[in-house]
């Protein structure tokens, strides 16, 4: 049987899956990751723990199923930092997580100094504390010597990617694929080469850089997980795999990915073009040499919402447990839940705005947070969509849907009636896994081509739009009202 490994360390956990050339899943092995939080809006993890667990899972994996991939493909949370010295492969600081906020005073700063369209022309993205370069400065900044080691050229900086790459072949190789460089805010998107003029402005030493491929190429080789060498021939971050493992390949295809967080890309083609509504530029993968671009609406917490109320207010204590809760009662009783703890992404980007609970009255109960926790998921989505339609002047018939979140049948059927278009689940719903096997399915000659991945889609749910436009239309005015609260406390 031909088989591909998949390696996928996401923000909640580290996990490997090992896929057949048809997409199933043949064995998972997965270890939930600590986030560390040392202080207010700051997020980390240990580097080492992505390392261990990411290599135990594919271990396990191989070992369980007694498989021989073909080839290896990894997929990872984007824009996390890490930075290692060369020669003893040590980090030199924790991970900082894209989630944490700590140089939202620096962006703002450059803001104020006139970059952002300098860098938006460049990287497709906004200013935001959200992507690497800051976070990168900040650690050259505060770690000690890690500057001057920096510019002598001791030190790697990579995205989890180019760490677990580093790692799996014992520190050979130090590379990325464009899909990563381009969440750095370091790389022109439209050259796909790192930027000296963005180099400048973060304070960034080229030396620090990995070699960046296209999404399928032959990375490196690891002798780490098995008893033969393993090739791995496909890369790219999580987003940009789903958009693979979604067969999003046709231009105006667009794919919502509900984990921790949302995010929506739409294929806008082989031009790169920047949004005019506040959504990013990015590349949706690079392959043969050749761009195909997405606009992308990244929401910083989807997912994390329900298990902030599993966790902090403890609701319940399985997050599938939300659907029941939140359909006990008929409807949210006027109250809305704006999910901002880390910030508000696309397409408001405020990193200053923080959650909030509005409208509650003495009959408010459990169900009625929990609802509005749920619904959150589509007046974000709807917020995206909108920005997505003004942008490319159209949107498509429907909208296919994936991660943790899609599990929740009422958070599915509400998110079809408030962007008013049927919502898709595929049969495989682990796309971001399945994205990386099929990059290193593409490059290893497992598949001919994108058009051969496409149809190996298959459909399983289908939620379509039931909602009478008027009550659509009441929810989302009561969605924009809190938002427009949120959004005044935090002095926008
Ligand atoms: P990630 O890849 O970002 O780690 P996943 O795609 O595994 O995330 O999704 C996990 C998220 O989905 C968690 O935040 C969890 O709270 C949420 N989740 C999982 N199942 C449900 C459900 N049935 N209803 C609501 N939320 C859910």
């Amino acid at each position: 049987m031909t088989t591909l490994l998949s390696i996928d360390q996401g923000t909640t956990s580290s996990r490997a899956i090992l896929f057949s050339e048809n997409g199933e899943i043949l064995a998972v092995r997965q270890k939930e990751l600590p986030l560390h939080y040392p202080q207010k809006g700051w997020v980390e993890q240990d580097p080492e723990d992505i390392r261990d667990d990411t290599l135990w899972a594919a271990r396990a994996v191989l070992t369980e199923s007694g498989e021989i991939p073909a080839a290896v493909g990894i997929t990872n949370q984007r824009e996390t930092v890490i930075v290692w010295d060369r020669a003893t492969g040590r980090p030199v600081y924790n991970a900082i997580v894209w989630q944490d906020r700590r140089t939202a005073d620096l962006c703002e700063r450059l803001k104020k100094g006139g970059h952002e369209p300098a860098v938006t022309a460049r990287t497709g993205l906004l200013l935001d504390p959200y992507f690497s370069a800051t976070k990168l400065a900040w650690i050259l900044d505060h770690v000690e010597g890690a500057r001057a080691r920096a510019e002598r050229g001791d030190l790697a900086f990579g995205t989890v990617d180019s760490w677990l790459l580093w790692n799996l072949t014992g520190g050979d190789i130090h590379a990325t694929d464009t899909t990563n460089a381009a969440r750095t805010m370091l790389f022109n998107v439209r050259e796909n080469d790192w930027d000296d003029r963005l180099l400048s402005l973060f304070n960034v030493p080229r030396a620090l850089l990995p070699a960046v491929h296209d999404n399928t190429s032959v990375f490196g080789q690891t002798t780490l997980l098995c008893d033969r060498t393993l090739a791995i021939t496909g890369m790219a971050g999580d987003q940009h795999a789903a958009v693979i493992g979604q067969a999003c390949f046709a231009e105006g295809m667009v794919k919502a990915t509900y984990g921790t967080g949302c995010f929506a890309l739409m294929n806008i083609g082989s031009n790169f073009r920047e949004s005019q509504n506040r959504l990013l530029t990015t590349p949706a993968y690079r392959l043969d040499g050749r761009t195909t671009y997405a606009l992308e609406g990244s929401i910083f917490v989807a997912g994390a919402a329900i298990q902030w109320l599993r966790d902090n207010l403890r609701l319940f204590s399985d997050a599938a447990e939300s659907e029941a809760l939140a359909t006990s009662v008929s409807d949210n009783n006027g109250v809305y839940f704006v999910p901002a703890f880390t910030g508000l992404g696309a397409p408001y980007w405020n990193p200053h705005a923080r959650a909030a609970i509005i409208g509650l009255t003495r009959e408010s109960n459990a169900a009625h947070i929990t609802r509005a926790a749920l619904e959150a998921q589509a007046y974000q989505t709807r917020d995206l969509m909108d920005a997505m339609k003004a942008d490319a002047g159209g949107l498509s018939a429907e909208i296919r849907a994936d991660g943790g979140l899609v599990a929740n049948g009422f958070v599915c059927q509400l998110i079809a009636d408030i962007i008013d278009r049927p919502l898709e689940i595929p049969t495989v719903s682990e796309t971001t896994a399945l994205g990386a096997a099929y990059l290193a399915g593409l490059q290893s000659g497992v598949y001919r081509d994108l058009d051969d991945l496409a149809g190996r889609w298959r459909c399983d749910r289908r939620f379509s739009p039931a909602l009478p436009p008027a009550q659509s239309a009441a929810l989302l005015d009561g969605w924009r009202a809190a938002i427009h609260a949120v959004q005044s406390v935090s002095g926008a």
